[in-house]
């Protein structure tokens, strides 16, 4: 077995229902393994199902009254705790967020502290207003409030498993809802970390509801219960699609952040060196398993063959391996499912007629390891170039300018993260105006967020309200006005 970090949380792990640390209902546990080393176990975790689930909504139903009625100082104050414990347990967090899912030990810890941020975040948005004041047109006052849901449901992925509950259950509570949140099954260790954070600062029974178990099963089961007034769910579009259906069906709000298939655009004036490592890293950190990862490099004609011998000098020169190392810059991917898809994507870009540069292959036949892969020649309408393939695969394109490189950019379905590197002014302008992407970076790597401004994506790749910084207030509450006569 895997030795984990310690010692805030010990096995036996379990759900986190009506303020008790719960085994399942009828479901048995599943063994959580170490993608490293597949052989290991990290833990075993309980598959729950739909009387878990049931179980934390009617927890969650009984204890949303009185939170939302707890003076917002006091909401505050056990979010600001919450955030000073993640940050005193970071280290441990981060380490078994490794061990668990892979995360380079230099990313995770990132994370980690990043959670703590979005706590803080959201702890401090007690005091901001919520609503406006205006006179009524025949004379007394005409005010907006806001107003929380009740239970809102959270469905979260595994691959940023401490960053994305944050960001869900963090404004939810300051806003006053209550919880049910299903943590993905291949990061479980990580949500619990979170959830003993909140539970030691003080979190009141049944307002914070963790269930661990299959999508299938435990997900479903939340989006379907009719108490749950809200879901916010970020994974794939195939399943964020079925429960946006589902969800809606039941007249719930629905809040989908999905996948994407993110272009960096490279401007012969660019500074090369710079657009190079945000290249790399972009594609390859975290072996590529980021909804915002650069998945299509369109580089000016000019510059194209200086840009690529960089770029795979840089890929060649990656330290692949342990992501315990924090000399490590990319780790595996999280199980065997994800290489196979991986690996199936690389064999649709070479049968379509891409070269690949470097890279391309599985590194050992029994490990989850894939070296960072590049590609060129591909189609623009072949698969690669227009499909999220989930992990450090990234294609090479020539462009002739910004214009050819823009209409690229923005055709396909999916419009998440977009970057350019230039040193015109002009160009980025019309960049910022014209690319279809919900977050845009300008010279710098498409992944990358802040906590304190809002996160989301268009097109294909994001459904509802956007999640992070003032945006969340649109999601967790409701907007009254109040006609007040004296
Ligand atoms: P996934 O869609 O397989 O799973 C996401 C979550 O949904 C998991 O908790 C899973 O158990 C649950 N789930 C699965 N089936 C369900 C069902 N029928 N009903 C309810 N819940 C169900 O995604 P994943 O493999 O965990 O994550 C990778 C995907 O997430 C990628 O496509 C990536 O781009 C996307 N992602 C998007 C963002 C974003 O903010 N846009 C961030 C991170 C990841």
């Amino acid at each position: 077995m895997t030795r984990l970090a310690e010692p805030t949380l010990r096995p036996p792990f379990a759900n986190y229902i009506d303020g008790e640390w719960r085994p399942s209902i009828e479901a048995d546990v599943y063994e959580k393994r170490n993608p490293t080393h597949p052989h290991e176990v990290v833990g075993e975790f309980p598959a729950s199902e739909k009387s878990d689930v049931d179980a934390a909504i009617a927890a969650a139903s009984t204890s949303f009254r009185a939170w939302s009625a707890t003076p917002i100082s006091r909401r505050a104050a056990i979010l600001q705790r919450a955030a000073e414990l993640i940050e005193a347990r970071a280290e441990t967090i981060a380490m078994d967020m490794t061990l668990e899912m892979g995360k380079p030990l230099r990313e995770s810890r990132i994370e980690a502290k990043r959670a703590a941020q979005t706590f803080r975040f959201f702890a401090g948005q007690a005091w901001s207003p919520s609503g406006e004041i205006y006179e009524q047109s025949g004379g007394g006052a005409v005010y907006t409030m806001r107003r929380q849901l009740g239970v809102v449901g959270l469905i979260t992925p595994w691959n940023f498993p401490a960053a994305i509950p944050a960001w869900k259950i963090a404004p939810a509570l300051i806003y006053g809802n209550a919880v049910a949140i299903k943590v993905a099954q291949d990061a479980p260790l990580t949500g619990l970390h979170l959830g003993k954070c909140l539970v030691d600062a003080g979190i009141p029974p049944g307002v914070l509801n963790i269930v661990i178990g299959r999508g299938s099963e435990a997900g479903h089961a939340l989006v379907r219960h009719r108490d749950v007034a809200a879901i916010s769910f970020t994974g794939s579009v195939a399943v964020g699609e079925q429960v946006r259906n589902v969800a809606t069906a039941q007249g719930k709000r629905v809040q989908l952040e999905l996948g994407g298939q993110n272009p960096l655009i490279v401007l012969a004036d660019a500074d090369l060196d710079r657009a190079v490592e945000a290249a790399f890293a972009g594609a390859f950190l975290s072996a590529g398993q980021k909804c915002t990862a650069t998945r299509r490099i369109y580089v000016e004609d000019r510059i194209y063959k200086p840009f690529k011998q960089r770029l795979v000098a840089r890929i060649e020169n990656s330290v692949v391996g342990d992501p315990t190392d924090p000399a490590t810059e990319v780790g595996p991917l999280v199980n065997e499912h994800q290489v196979e898809h991986v690996l199936d994507g690389i064999q649709r870009g070479r049968s379509e007629g891409g070269t690949i540069v470097t890279g391309g292959e599985r590194i050992g036949a029994a490990t989850y390891f894939i070296a960072p892969t590049l590609f060129e020649d591909v189609a623009d309408a072949a698969f690669l170039s227009c499909e999220e393939v989930f992990g450090p695969v990234a294609t090479l394109y020539r462009c002739t300018d910004l214009d050819d490189a823009l209409v690229r950019a923005n055709a396909v379905r999916f419009g998440l993260s977009a970057a350019i590197f230039t040193s015109s002014l002009a160009s980025v302008r019309r960049f910022v105006q014209e690319i279809r992407a919900g977050i845009v970076h300008v010279n710098s790597q498409t992944p990358g967020a802040d906590v304190h401004v809002p996160f989301g994506g268009i097109k294909g790749s994001g459904y509802g309200p956007h999640e992070q910084g003032r945006a969340a207030l649109e999601f967790y509450t409701d907007v009254i006005t109040v006609y007040e006569d004296t």
